[in-house]
């Protein structure tokens, strides 16, 4: 089954960011990353600790640019600073693909040879280091959500996030022994990747750029020393609005538990 493809043309996304800089919500930026450029926004606010939240790494997941797009319109919790990358693969935005325009996966390439993209990125990340990375994603084969998350110290929020959405009334995937996370269970804990939890994925610390192909951006973020991330995986089969909807939840959520930290 195909869902109904709604989201914005890129160009679109553009000129809604660069009407969010006219309005001096965000300062914006184009960052050169090959023949492409990413957006990227700013919203500083003195002394206030940092977090980076960045969608659209995988082109055939779309809600996560415009869950960000609507979140940073409806407006940011105060209390914190953000850098926000709100499509960091704009080729497979436009084509619908996983993978950029050179054929490679940009969350695989945080380590060893890295694209443009993932480059971009990297060049672009903040002085200071956030205190919770956000990433947004779609898993374009389930019709329910789920997420990782990675702590380095302190007690694990999924469980409470997961709860969160459900009650709001988004489908949440409880068992992840369905779902294709590229390893099996087994082999993933075998490795000290990851362990599947209910709704969530706890990562465990090491480093799965060797085993899966290169290093996605949670695992680059953690070994820049950000405490906390999370990655959110909408139900790609869902409702648009779902989709949408899901990430926008779980962004509020996660900057909520944060705040009270
Ligand atoms: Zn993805």
């Amino acid at each position: 089954m195909t869902p109904p493809v709604l989201k914005p043309e890129y160009e679109a996304l553009v000129s809604a960011w660069a009407e969010l800089a006219d309005s001096g919500i965000v300062r914006l930026s184009s960052l050169p990353a090959g023949e492409e450029e990413l957006l990227h926004a700013v919203i500083e606010r003195p002394g206030a600790p940092l977090v980076a939240i960045s969608a659209g790494v995988h082109g055939d997941e779309p809600a996560g640019p415009s869950a960000l797009l609507q979140v940073v319109r409806e407006g940011l919790p105060e209390e914190f600073s953000y850098a926000l990358w709100p499509c960091t693969n704009p080729a497979g935005y436009r084509m619908g693909t996983r993978r950029n325009g050179g054929g490679r996966d940009i969350n695989r390439s945080y380590g060893g040879e890295m694209t443009a993209e993932s480059r971009a990125v990297a060049d672009s990340w903040p002085s200071r280091t956030p205190i919770l990375a956000l990433d947004l994603h779609e898993d374009p084969e389930t019709t329910a959500f789920y997420c990782y998350e990675r702590i380095a110290v302190g007690e694990h929020r999924a469980a409470d996030l997961v709860e969160r959405l459900e009650s709001a009334g988004i489908p949440i995937q409880h068992d992840l022994r369905e779902v294709d996370l590229g390893l099996s269970s087994e082999e993933a804990g075998r490795l000290g990747l990851w362990r599947l939890e209910r709704g969530w994925v706890r990562s465990l610390g090491h480093d799965p750029g060797a085993i899966i192909g290169g290093s996605p951006y949670s695992v680059w973020a953690a070994s820049h020393g950000v405490p906390h991330s999370f990655t959110f995986e909408s139900p790609g089969l869902g409702a648009w609005e779902t989709r949408v909807g899901a990430l926008v939840l779980a962004v509020r959520t996660a900057l909520h538990f944060t705040s009270r930290e």
